[in-house]
């Protein structure tokens, strides 16, 4: 990255992923939408076209071990680029541009394989979190239950541990990609004694592998968009595993491994938004030039020449967000109003601007031949998932009214220490 646009590497790796989105998977998309293509055959084709093993899962491990990590560098002359956080954000932008959905299912292997890749044993990490961060299996990470969904640390499904033997009890509600899904990365609540059932700083991932006795799976829902990500639900009756497979120190709160999660997944939402309003605004453009009504093209008039311009302007300001997420991912920082500001923005700006190119296109931006109808039914997910547009500005004010003493929760609930100094 240099300065306000990304570096000639990146450029060319955008450049590369745009010519195959576009050739390679846009084509596909109507079967994917319609359900007789899975968006598992079509990334695991794209994994391969792209060395993602070579790109994103080696250089992952071998982050594990710092010294194994130093020995291959200086062995291969370099780190591989799965330590540059552009390269997934090009990744999920590029991938949007065509279809939002094959992005969320990425996002969501890439979710439970990053996990299980820095948390889990070496053994489960090597045998999981390879094929996943490969593409070559399907993952999901699943907080949300029917119950519980902004406030999704009062999660119901219980971990209790016995001996070398971890049991899950409880259920999950619309995980993406739990319909088609190898390995399921579950958060649920450790309980040892009574009171850590009301414990929220109790939250632990546990991982589980399709097939395990007790684990079943609903259909998929149907949905306003995203369809070319299964999403579904999941049902724990006592189901068993190695104690291996809890991720994290029982003595210790875990909660900040959720957390980390949302906040990787809410940079991941910011690139997928810019792709969006990348196409709607190319389309939009290209349409107003093309079309003609009133006997001149309709980019002449000066209402069609405003949504063009608000379009670019939102455009702008998601770029700069992106490009600074990246930054503070590459420098490790980034404060959760950072974060959260960037995901509210540029979510809400991509539902706007892909409601824009539809009224610019009239009947045709309503149909569904055009991308922006489909575009605006996807993006529309982000105002929702991984927090909802309310909860992130309840994230931000908590973190500004928090530096000057002034405690907040997500409840409602409040305490002013600075009135007390
Ligand atoms: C297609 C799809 C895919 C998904 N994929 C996943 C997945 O892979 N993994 C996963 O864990 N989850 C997933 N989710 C769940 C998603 O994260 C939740 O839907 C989201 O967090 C909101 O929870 P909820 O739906 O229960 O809404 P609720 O929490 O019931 O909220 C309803 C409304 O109340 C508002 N509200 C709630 N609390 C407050 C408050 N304190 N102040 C003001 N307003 C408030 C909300 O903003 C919202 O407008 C997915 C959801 C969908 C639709």
């Amino acid at each position: 990255m240099s300065g306000f646009e990304f570096s000639e590497t990146h450029q060319a790796v955008e450049e590369f992923l745009r010519r195959y989105c576009t050739e390679e998977i846009e084509p596909l998309v109507p079967q994917l939408e319609e359900g007789s293509l899975s968006s598992s055959e079509v990334l695991r084709k794209l994994s391969a076209t792209f060395q993602m093993k070579e790109m994103f899962a080696e250089p992952m491990l071998m982050a594990r071990n710092k010294k194994r990590n130093e020995d291959e560098a200086n062995k291969s002359g370099g780190s591989g680029s799965g330590s540059d956080p552009a390269i997934p954000a090009i990744l999920f932008k590029e991938l949007s541009r065509v279809s939002p959905g094959l992005s969320l299912c990425l996002l969501s292997t890439f979710g439970c394989g990053a996990t299980i890749a820095s948390k889990a044993p070496l053994e489960l990490a090597e045998r999981l979190a390879l094929p996943l961060l490969s593409l070559e299996t399907v993952g999901c990470w699943a907080l949300t239950e029917p119950a519980t969904g902004s406030d999704a640390f009062a999660m119901r499904t219980t971990a209790t541990l016995d001996g070398d033997t971890v049991t899950l009890n409880g259920s999950k509600a619309f995980i993406s990609n739990a319909p088609c899904a190898d390995v399921f990365l579950i958060y649920a609540r450790l309980v040892e004694q009574a009171s850590d059932r009301d414990d929220k700083t109790r939250i632990f991932p546990v991982v589980v592998e399709k097939g395990t006795p007790g684990l079943t799976l609903g259909k998929a829902i149907r949905k306003m968009g995203m369809h070319a990500c299964p999403t579904g639900e999941i049902f724990f009756d006592d189901v068993a595993v190695p104690r291996s497979h809890l991720l994290g120190d029982p003595a210790k709160p875990a909660r900040d491994v959720a957390e980390a999660t949302l906040s990787t997944e809410r940079a991941a939402i910011v690139a997928m938004c810019l792709g969006v309003i990348e196409r709607c605004l190319q389309d939009a453009t290209r349409y107003a030039i093309d079309r003609e009504q009133f006997g001149k093209p309709i980019a002449a008039f000066q209402l069609t020449q405003q949504k063009l311009a608000r379009m670019f302007v939102a455009k702008e300001n998601v770029q700069n967000l992106l490009l600074k997420l990246i930054w503070l991912q590459a420098e490790k920082r980034g404060t959760p109003a950072e974060i959260s500001g960037a995901k509210w923005y540029a979510t809400e700006a991509a539902v706007s601007v892909a409601m824009d190119a539809i009224q610019l296109m009239g009947g045709m931006g309503y149909s569904s031949e055009s991308a922006p109808e489909r575009l605006m039914r996807d993006i529309k997910l982000w105002t929702i998932g991984g927090g909802t547009s309310e909860i992130q500005q309840l994230t931000i004010a908590k973190h500004l009214l928090r530096q000057e003493g002034f405690s907040i929760d997500l409840a409602g609930g409040y305490s002013n220490d600075a009135s007390q100094t």
